[in-house]
C-alpha cells in the first residue's frame, strides 16, 4: 500500500515513511491510496471469526505488501489485547464498547497498534528513539501504554501541572520503565510548543532522534475500522440496514468507520454525533465548512473547533458534497441534552453510559425519528469508561458508579514526575540527559 499526502495526490509514501513521519513533508495527512474491497466469503464468514481474526484479516487487506503475515499477526497479538464487544439495549439498539483497554478510552486501539507498528519498523535500527508527546490527558497515557517497556523507544510526556484529572495523572505518571512524565509548570499549549521547539531544534536533533506519536499518525486510523467489522460481525440480523453513531471530535474514529465502509461493510448510514462544537453539521447543513474556536462541555474530549480528519473524509468523497451527505447525518447536543441521555439510558436499561457515549445515544435517536425508522440495527460507540467521567456520571446518576480493577490499582500507586517549568532549556537538557 502506498499513501499519499491530502496535499498531493501524486507524491507517495511507503507504509513505514507514513508510520515514521507522521505528517507528510508538505504538511499534508497521508491517506491509503486505495481502500480495496474484502471479499465476499470474508463478510460470509465473519460471524465466526473472532475480534482479533477480524483485525487480521482488515489489516492484512491494506498492508499485505508492507508487512509479512508473521509481523502483522505479532503486532496485533500485542495491540489488540482486549475486545470490543456489543451490548444489546433492545431489541434495536446496542452499544459497541470500546473502553476495555488499558487507559479505558477507545485511543488505546490506535495508540497500540501505532506502538507496536513503529516498534517493529524500528527494530533494525541501532539508535534509541525517544518519541515526544504534549498530552492534555487521554492521548498521551494511550500512547505510553501502548509503547511501554518496547526495546529501544524512550517515551517522554509533557502534560500541563495541575490542569489534569486526578485519574489522568495518575495513568500518566505509574508507568515507569521507558516512560517518563515531565510535570510542565504551564498549560497544555506550553507542552505542545515545548514539544514543536525540540522538533525545530537542529542541535538537538544531532544528538537525539526524535519522533512524534500525534494523532494524525495514519497507523492510528487503520485499526479504528477493526471494531466497524467486529460490530457487524455480532449483529444477528445482518439483513436490517446498519445504523451506526459515532461520538466525534478530530473525527478519527469516524474515518476509521469510512475506512471499513470502503472496504465494503454495509453500513446504511454514519452518523457523527458532536457536542456544541458544531462545524460538521454546520458543513451538512450548508456545504460550507466554517473552523471555529472550541467551546468546552461535558464530553471533553470531542471539544474540537476544527477537526483534523475533516480533510480526509472530504478526499474519501472525493470532495463531493452531496455523495457525502448521503452517506453521514450529523447533529450537535448541548450538555443539557447530554445529562437527560445518561439519566434515560440508566432508568430504561440500567446501562450507565459516560458523556461521550452519551452524545453517541443522542445522535441515534434523533436521527431514528428523523427519518422514521422501523426495523433496524441502530449501534452507538462508547468511547470511554464511565468511571474515567465518574464526577459527573456520579452527581448525575446520584450515584456511586464502581471503578474498574485497572483502574482502581493505577489509583494506589506512586506517582512519578519531573517537574520542569516551561522554558524550553529544560525540555532540551532533559532530553539529553537521557
Ligand atoms: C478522542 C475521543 C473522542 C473523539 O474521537 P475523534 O476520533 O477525535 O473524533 C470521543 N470520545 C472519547 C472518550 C475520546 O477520548
Amino acid at each position: 500500500m502506498k499513501f499519499y499526502s491530502t496535499n498531493n495526490k501524486n507524491k507517495l509514501a511507503t507504509f513505514r515513511e507514513a508510520v515514521l513521519k507522521g505528517i507528510a513533508d508538505d504538511g499534508g495527512l497521508f491517506m491509503p491510496s486505495e481502500l480495496p474491497k474484502l471479499s465476499e466469503s470474508f463478510f460470509q464468514s465473519i460471524s465466526g471469526l473472532s475480534f482479533k481474526e477480524i483485525s487480521f484479516r482488515v489489516a492484512k487487506n491494506l498492508l499485505k505488501d508492507d508487512l509479512p503475515d508473521e509481523a502483522l499477526t505479532k503486532i496485533i497479538d500485542s495491540a489488540i489485547t482486549f475486545d470490543a464487544p456489543v451490548v444489546k439495549l433492545d431489541s434495536q439498539i446496542f452499544v459497541l464498547e470500546l473502553f476495555r483497554g488499558p487507559t479505558f478510552a477507545f485511543k488505546d486501539f490506535g495508540a497500540r497498534f501505532m506502538a507496536n507498528a513503529m516498534s517493529y519498523l524500528n527494530k533494525d535500527e541501532n539508535k534509541e528513539i525517544i518519541i515526544l508527546v504534549a498530552t492534555s490527558g487521554d492521548t498521551g497515557s494511550a500512547v505510553a501504554n501502548g509503547f511501554l517497556n518496547a526495546d529501544g523507544i524512550n517515551v517522554v510526556l509533557l502534560y500541563p501541572s495541575g490542569r489534569v484529572s486526578k485519574i489522568q495523572e495518575q495513568q500518566l505518571t505509574t508507568l515507569d520503565h521507558n516512560i517518563t512524565a515531565l510535570e510542565v509548570d504551564g498549560t497544555f499549549d506550553d507542552c505542545q510548543r515545548l514539544v514543536k521547539q525540540a522538533f525545530a531544534d537542529s542541535s538537538l536533533k544531532k544528538e537525539a532522534t526524535l519522533s512524534s506519536a500525534n494523532s494524525i499518525n495514519i497507523t492510528r486510523l487503520i485499526p479504528q475500522s477493526f471494531y466497524y467489522f467486529n460490530a457487524y460481525a455480532r449483529t444477528e440480523n445482518k439483513k436490517l440496514p446498519f445504523y451506526i453513531s459515532v461520538p466525534s471530535g478530530n473525527f478519527g474514529n469516524l474515518t476509521g468507520g469510512l475506512f471499513a465502509y470502503k472496504m465494503g461493510l454495509p453500513v446504511s448510514k454514519f452518523i457523527a454525533a458532536v457536542n456544541a462544537n458544531d462545524v460538521f453539521p454546520k458543513y451538512l447543513e450548508t456545504s460550507v465548512f466554517e473552523a471555529k474556536p472550541s467551546i468546552r462541555t461535558l464530553s471533553n474530549a470531542m471539544d474540537v473547533g476544527n477537526p483534523s480528519n475533516f480533510a480526509r473524509i472530504l478526499d474519501l468523497y472525493n470532495h463531493n458534497y452531496l455523495s457525502l451527505k448521503d452517506d453521514i447525518y450529523s447533529r450537535s447536543f448541548s450538555d443539557i441534552d447530554t445529562i437527560g441521555a445518561i439519566k434515560e439510558v440508566f432508568s430504561k436499561y440500567k446501562y450507565m453510559m459516560d458523556p461521550h457515549g452519551a452524545v453517541g445515544y443522542l445522535a441515534l435517536k434523533k436521527f431514528i425519528a428523523d427519518s422514521n425508522q422501523k426495523d433496524y440495527n441502530g449501534i452507538f460507540l462508547e468511547t470511554a469508561h464511565p468511571s474515567k467521567f465518574a464526577d459527573i456520571v456520579e452527581k448525575v446518576l446520584n450515584k456511586k458508579i464502581e471503578m474498574p480493577a485497572g483502574l482502581q490499582a493505577c489509583l494506589v500507586k506512586k506517582k512519578k514526575s519531573i517537574k520542569i517549568s516551561s522554558e524550553y532549556q529544560e525540555l532540551k537538557e532533559y532530553i539529553l540527559s537521557i
